[in-house]
């Protein structure tokens, strides 16, 4: 009988997807009129679940007539490295649940629409990848990204369902990509939660891509992606690099776009301008709507500013929190790191914030209106906080005390110049750059287990920076 079958699905199914997916099906025993196969993995019955449900159905029922049943058998085989139990999916975002029920009894008639909806049978499980900090809820809505969010949300309340796809958004650098797009997969998960979301880098993408491709296992990574309901991909630029992925992000692509699937995709230019991307992907991602994030204006500023603080439980006097928006206007990540130095700074000197204080600290942050400090005066600076003699600190002594000094101020130096590490390795008597990197991280690791080293750092870094106003 599953030979028959075999040969009528061998005729219409494309030979590689044969090879594939029908081949490795073991027939185990026929039973009146219910058929008993064997299949090698949870994931490859899932995959015939969703692509070849009513071939099998139909077919069979060719076999053996209206009142056809097909059980499955899942191979259990935990010993071995094989597709079973813990089938080789990408970057280890899959969960399968362990499946007791050794075989799924499938029953076949016109009146069931998904006979494989199966009482009993549980459903593959994806870890999302979202951060749950990023939700709609905490990305303010302002003109420079009113469409954006708003696109954001219908497609979060329809997947797949609106013309919206792929929704494409792009910008600059901090402009609230990454927070958007995960705003979207949260949303979905919150209003849909059967559906199946991810949300991935490029770059991991394209990384389990070249693993997959390394091991001659494309078909299952596309196969993988293929599953997903709600697909979000961030920073698409990077496939510009990566000419082979792009092949798999097509076929994905159409996968999904086909079946009515949701995709979100996120860049740092407008689709247009990816150059490096090929033209059939630009022209699919030119099919939903694209939309821009723009940086958003003083208003937006203070109520990004205000809502963060809120968050985090945190309070800057009114007119501080205006002053931070006024002055730091192009990035959403670094207003936040304004208010985070302030906040350190203000810890660090035991003093309130106040307009002062920030003018001050903020004077350091936005670096074009700062003092240059050069690594002479931090040398300086250095040999006179641990009494080390200046040519000391240039020449090859190893003595302890006069490592540490060196190693520290070129952290510094590294910290609060522009210069690069060539140029500071010169500064110290003609070392080379790869010893300014491990000055760098040694100096980076004794803060984090030496504590009177870290005070020494720490307050030197106070010095550096008051120096710099
Ligand atoms: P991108 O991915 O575009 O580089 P991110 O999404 O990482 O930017 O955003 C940078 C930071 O700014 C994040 O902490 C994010 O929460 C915050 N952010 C950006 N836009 C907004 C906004 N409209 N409201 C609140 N926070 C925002
Ligand atoms: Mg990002």
């Amino acid at each position: 009988v599953w030979e028959n079958c075999l040969k009528i699905i061998k005729d219409i199914v494309e030979w590689q997807h044969f090879k594939t997916w029908f081949e490795p099906i073991n027939p185990l025993e026929l039973n009146g009129n219910v058929l008993l196969i064997e299949v090698p993995s949870q994931f490859f019955f899932e995959y015939l679940e969703e692509h070849y449900v009513t071939l099998l159905a139909k077919t069979l029922k060719r076999e053996l007539g209206k009142t056809a049943r097909l059980e499955y058998r899942i191979l259990v085989d935990s010993g071995s490295k094989g597709k079973n139990g813990s089938m080789d999916v990408p970057a280890g975002n899959i969960k399968f649940y362990n499946n007791n029920e050794m075989s799924f009894p499938l029953v076949i008639n016109d009146e069931v629409k998904n006979p494989f909806v199966i009482p009993g049978i549980k459903k593959m499980q994806i870890d999302p990848q979202l951060n749950p900090a990023y939700v709609f809820d905490s990305f303010i809505e302002g003109d420079c990204n009113r469409v954006a969010r708003r696109a954001g949300k219908t497609v979060a309340e329809k997947p797949g369902a609106s013309s919206f796809n792929p929704l494409v958004i792009y910008g600059g650098v901090g402009l609230g990509k990454t927070h958007l797009g995960q705003s979207i997969g949260n949303e979905v998960k919150r209003l849909h939660p059967h559906k199946i979301v991810l949300y991935v880098s490029s770059e991991k993408f394209i990384n389990q891509f070249q693993d997959h491709s390394r091991n001659n296992a494309i078909n299952d990574f596309i196969h993988f992606y293929q599953l997903i309901d709600v697909l979000i991909i961030d920073d698409v630029q990077f496939f510009a690099k990566a000419e082979k992925s792009q092949d798999a992000l097509f076929a994905i692509f159409n996968h999904l776009h086909q079946s009515g699937k949701q995709l979100v995709l996120t860049s740092d230019k407008p689709p247009k301008d990816l150059d490096g991307m090929q033209e059939r992907l630009l022209s699919r991602f030119r099919w939903g709507l694209s939309a821009d994030l723009q940086v958003p204006d003083y208003e937006t500023r203070i109520e990004i500013l205000e809502r963060k603080m809120k968050n985090d439980g945190l309070e800057l006097p009114k007119d501080v929190v205006k002053y931070v928006a006024y002055n730091i206007s192009n990035n959403v990540r670094e207003l936040e790191g304004a208010m985070i130095s302030l906040l350190a700074q203000s810890s660090l000197n035991k003093r309130e914030i106040d307009l002062d204080l920030a003018k001050k600290v903020l004077r350091n942050f936005i670096r074009t209106s700062s003092k240059e400090i050069t690594i002479d005066a931090i040398q300086k600076m250095v040999c006179e906080f641990f009494a080390v003699p200046y040519d000391k600190l240039l020449q090859k002594t190893r003595k302890r005390e006069i490592v540490q000094a060196r190693q520290i101020t070129m952290y510094l130096a590294k910290a609060f110049t522009k210069n690069s590490l060539k140029t500071i390795g010169e500064h110290f008597g003609g070392r080379d750059h790869t010893t300014v990197i491990h000055s760098c991280q040694t100096v980076k690791d004794l803060m984090d287990t030496d504590s009177l080293f870290r005070e020494n750092v720490v307050e030197l870094t106070q010095k550096v920076q008051l120096a710099a106003m």
